[in-house]
This record gives structure tokens, sequence and C-alpha cells, in this order.
């Protein structure tokens, strides 16, 4: 059998296999790429909001704003050219629920990082949307709104027109490791490997032991004839935002039982099933978001889950007893920020040598021997 030359394989076509694949292409690298079950990918679920202030406290993540210029940049170049438009800076309009979150946003005021962020607290008076705000909002500027899927699709597209895509997943039982390079079912040789597997890496044998926390996500494409809203994310009880073609989205739910705790790598059944409770759960918000509550025709219910690791780190980098395999996972619900910027840093180690940023090491919490 004749034997294909690769420079790398990578396992997985969710947002960081893709855009990793588009990326050592772009640097001149010849890759194989393993497509997977896009049934199963959290990359098809997400929003695709792209949020530099998160959480209860407001607080903007590690190494944030390369993280957002990579993403702009990186996502903008595809736009370029793959000729599509699936990235726009939007304002993310977030509205004050809890009293400790206008604490935290004076304290966060206070900091001069925040200030490239967040606005000032933006008066009850100020309508928006018919949205319900008895303490006001703010609005986190910087943000944006990546449409995952139509860009995923064009990625795909474009790897395939290349020549580089695998007709079946991959095999773990054909990958050998006994020469000084991998061989892959006796017909592809190459350097590494790269699992970008989502929460699939729980089959994995090499990564399968790396903490995770997965979570489970439910969200819905919605009609809605007499919803008017500008061209923002809205950040309520729920997230909500106009697309480009006239629906609104809306999520999230949170399981976080849907593992049998950390370490186990079964999920259960339902993991990757939209549920009759999501769908309520989502729809009971809006009459706690809205003076008036919107008509919603569902297009679309999916569910996916969150690859969430333990500290909230991403994991990117080499198995430590086997430097040419390789892990980019863990991007919990930050993909559409994370990728790109965590993608070039692989990339830049792959091809070049340079160190990838210690808090990304995938044996930090330890990892079974292999
Ligand atoms: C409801 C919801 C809302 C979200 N909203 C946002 C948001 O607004 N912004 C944001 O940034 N993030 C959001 N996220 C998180 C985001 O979806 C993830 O961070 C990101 O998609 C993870 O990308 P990934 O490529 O690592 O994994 P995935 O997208 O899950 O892709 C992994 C792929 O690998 C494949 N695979 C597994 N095993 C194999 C194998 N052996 N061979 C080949 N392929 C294999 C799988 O089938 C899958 O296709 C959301 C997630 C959910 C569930």
């Amino acid at each position: 059998m004749r034997v294909l030359d690769a420079d790398f394989m990578v396992v997985g076509d969710g947002l960081a296999g893709a855009v990793l694949t588009w990326l050592l292409r772009a640097d001149g690298a010849v890759v194989r790429l393993f497509p997977g079950d896009p049934a199963r990918a959290a990359s098809r679920v997400a929003a695709g909001v792209l949020n530099p202030v998160t959480g209860k406290r407001l607080a903007a993540g590690w190494e944030v704003e390369a993280q957002l210029a990579s993403a702009f940049s990186v996502y903008g170049q595809m736009e370029a050219e793959l000729g599509v438009s699936v990235l726009r800076r939007v304002p993310l309009h977030r509205f004050f629920l809890h009293p400790s979150e206008e604490v935290f946003h004076a304290k966060r005021l206070e900091d001069t990082r925040y200030r490239a962020f967040l606005s000032g607290v933006r008066s009850s008076e100020e309508p928006l949307g018919g949205f319900v705000q008895p303490r006001g909002f703010f609005t986190i500027s910087g943000a944006g709104h990546l449409e995952i899927p139509p860009l995923l699709d064009a990625l795909s597209h474009s790897h395939a027109e290349a020549g580089c895509v695998e007709a079946a997943p991959f095999s773990y039982a054909r990958l050998d490791r006994s020469g000084p390079g991998l061989i892959y079912d006796g017909r592809i040789r190459a350097k590494a490997v790269v699992f970008c597997e989502g929460i699939g890496v729980l089959e994995n044998p090499w990564f399968g032991s790396l903490r995770f926390r997965p979570v489970k996500g439910e969200a819905l494409t919605f009609t809605s004839p007499e919803l008017q809203l500008p061209e923002a994310v809205f950040h309520h009880e729920k997230w909500l935002l106009p697309t480009s073609n006239g629906r609104f989205r809306m999520g999230s739910t949170y399981d976080r039982g849907i593992s049998l705790g950390e370490g186990h790598r079964k999920l259960r059944a339902d993991a990757f099933s939209p549920s009759t409770d999501g769908e309520a759960e989502l729809r009971g918000s809006l009459p706690k978001m809205f003076h008036t509550p919107p008509s919603m025709h569902i297009v679309e219910h999916k569910a996916g889950v969150r690859p969430a690791t333990r500290d909230r780190f991403p994991y990117a980098g080499p198995h430590p007893e086997d430097a040419r395999l390789l892990v980019f996972n863990g991007l919990g619900s930050k993909g559409a920020l994370l990728a790109p910027w965590i993608a070039s840093r692989l990339v830049r180690f792959l091809r070049h040598g340079e160190r990838i940023p210690e808090p990304l090491r995938p044996e930090r919490f330890g990892l079974t021997p292999i």
C-alpha cells in the first residue's frame, strides 16, 4: 500500500480542529483531518458570542485582550478567503438581575483594564427592546457574534477541496506508535496527531483521563413576527440575539449532571438530545425577560456538551510520555473566543518550536500513564 506523508493528523472538525487545520495549512503544513459526527459537536449548537467579561463576578479572562484580537483577525481572514460573512462586532447589553452584580460592576469600573470593555450603569429609564429592567443595564464593548455553523461548513469545504479530509472518523486502534513516526492504518505517516474531539475525548485512550466537568446546554432558534431587536447580544435571564436571517437565537441551559462524576468516561444517554425540560426552561424565561412576552415559533432546538475543565483553562499541548500525541480541548463555554488564539499557539509550537503557555499544559492534574 502506498504510504501518504503528512506533517500532522487532526482528529475532530468542531471549531478547535477546523481552525487548527486552517492555520496549519496556512503555515504550509500538510494535514490529514478526520471529521467527526456533527450531531456531537458543541460548536454546532453554540451561540458564538465572543464575550470578554463573563460570569457573576464580571471577570475579564486570562489573556482576553490577545484572544479577542486573534479571534477578530483569524475569523476576518477566513471571511475574506472563504467568501462568507459570519462575524460581527456587536454590543452586548447585560441587565442587572441581582444587587451583587451592581457591586461587582462598580468595582470593575475602578480598574483601568475594565474601562475598555464596560460602560457605566445605563438607566432603567432608557428603553431597550421591551426588556424588563428593574435595575438598569450596562454594555460590554469589544464583544462579537460568530455564526459558527456556516463558518464550519465553509472550512469543511475548503479542507475537502485541498484534499486533506479523511472519509471516516479516527480509530485509535489503527494508530501505530512503534516506530519513530506515527503510522495510521498502514497508509498515513505523520509527525504528530492533535486530538480536537470535544467531549468525545473521554473515549481517547491517551487523553481520556484528563479532568473534565462536562456541561450539557440547550438552545433554541425561533421566529417571532412582533419581536424587533437591534443587532446586539442581550444577556438577561437567558441570552438572546437576532441572527442575520431574521430569526432569533436563545439559550441556554446548564445541566452539570450528565457525567457520572469527574474521572468517569461515560455520559448520560441523553447528553446530546434536546429535552422537553430544556425547552420549558427556555420558554419559561420569556415572561421574566419581557414586559409583553413575544410569540415564539421554534425552528430548531439543539443540545450539546460543553467540554469544560476543572480549572476552566483549556488543554493544549503534547502528552508528557509521547510528544507525538497532542490535545486541543477544554474550550468550555468560550470556544469561539479561545479557538483562534490557542490554535495559533499550537501552530507556533508544532512548526516553529515556540513554547505553549504554562496554564494550558494537559498534564497539570496528572494523566493516567500510557
Ligand atoms: C448551548 C451552548 C451554547 C454555547 N454558546 C457559546 C457561545 O456563545 N460562545 C462560545 O464561545 N462558546 C459557546 N459554547 C461552547 C462551544 O460550543 C465550545 O467551547 C466549542 O464548540 C468546543 O469546540 P470543540 O471543537 O473543542 O468541540 P466540538 O465542537 O464538540 O467538536 C468536537 C468534534 O470532534 C468529533 N470527534 C470526537 N471523536 C472523534 C474521532 N475519534 N474522530 C473524529 N472526530 C471525532 C466530534 O464528533 C465533534 O464533531 C456553547 C456550547 C453550548 C452547548
